[in-house]
């Protein structure tokens, strides 16, 4: 049996990935230290003989026995008030974790698998962001912890590939969201349908003209299953390239949640980019694959999480 390291995989993305592992026939050992992971996440896993929980730094170095035959690196805080609370956290996340599980892939000659993110390409000026942009992100501010670190992140992957031969794989994950989002991670998804169930005001950052596209988190692990099953090491996006403004999306969650919430506008946060949308003519292509599920799908499932969180019906 194939055996997968997935470090942050008490994550939101990293427990749905465990899962899929487990059903691809894949024994899983899922490394997370729980600064923003929560083993709640893995209930549905904890029973199976497939799987395995270790509680780790990633970022510290890596000793496991046994054979091993993937790494996936998606461990880090991941939302924008994570990077405020946890700057070095989410810097190390991005380096020194990434050093520690591709030193541990290049020694078990297991391929590495890097999630990295639409963050890279910062507050862009090509709309939309294909693999080859290459972004305007600004070093110094407060998303760097995080931008900075996953471009580290890149360069590393791809030296040890190039000096090393380490097989790796590479995607950049575009806004993802449903069940298993964190209530409180500040994130609009979370914040959004939170307050619209607790009928508290929808609190639109800027003038809310600003756009992303979301993607629904099965759709994006599907791409990862395929993607994994190829030998193509270059970047590769993930994401819907369905635009919503933030404006539009609030009302979207207000209509879906049937709540009489109101809007109100509180100042941008710095670096908040202006718009994001995923070209994924290369995932077509190579993966013959596009997000299924739609946003008011997606979003009700999402919605109904969240109503089992907070105890509303
Ligand atoms: N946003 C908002 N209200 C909130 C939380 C976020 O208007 O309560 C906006 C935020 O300014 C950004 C977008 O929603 O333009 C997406 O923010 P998020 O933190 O989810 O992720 P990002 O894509 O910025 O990393």
């Amino acid at each position: 049996m194939k055996r997968a390291l997935v470090t942050g995989g008490a994550g939101f993305i990293g427990s749905h990935l465990c899962e899929r592992l487990i059903q691809e026939g894949f024994a899983v050992i899922c490394m997370d230290n729980l600064i923003t992971g929560d083993l709640k996440n893995l209930s549905r896993l904890k029973k199976s003989p497939q799987f395995e929980f270790l509680k780790k730094d990633a970022s510290n170095p890596l000793k496991l026995k046994g054979r091993l035959d993937w790494v996936f690196h998606f461990a880090s805080p991941a939302s924008p008030i994570d990077y405020l609370e946890l700057p070095i956290e989410t810097m190390k996340a991005g380096s020194f974790a990434v050093y520690s599980t591709i030193e541990l892939a290049k020694e078990k000659k297991a391929s590495y698998f890097l999630a990295s993110t639409s963050e890279v390409y910062g507050d862009p000026m090509v709309h939309p962001q294909k693999e080859n942009y290459l972004g305007n992100v600004n070093p110094i501010g407060p998303r760097a912890v995080y931008d900075e670190a996953k471009r580290f992140a890149e360069a590393m992957t791809h030296a040890y590939h190039r000096y090393f031969q380490v097989p790796i794989r590479h995607i950049r994950i575009f806004n993802t969201y449903g069940p298993r989002m964190r209530l409180n991670d500040g994130r609009v998804v979370p914040n959004f349908v939170g307050q619209a169930l607790k009928g508290e005001d929808i609190t639109v950052f800027g003038n809310g003209s600003q756009t992303r596209s979301f993607c629904y988190v099965d759709d994006l692990v599907e791409g990862i299953i395929r993607l994994h099953r190829t030998e193509y090491f270059k970047p590769v996006n993930l994401g819907t390239p369905y635009e919503i403004s933030i404006l539009n999306f609030a009302k979207k969650i207000i209509e879906l949640v049937g709540s009489r919430s109101k809007i109100v506008y509180q100042p941008l946060p710095e670096d908040d980019p202006k718009q994001r949308k995923p070209d994924i003519g290369l995932a077509k292509k190579l993966l013959k694959w596009e997000p299924k599920v739609g946003l008011d799908q997606g979003m009700s499932r999402t919605i109904e999480f969240f109503k089992m969180k907070i105890g509303v019906k």
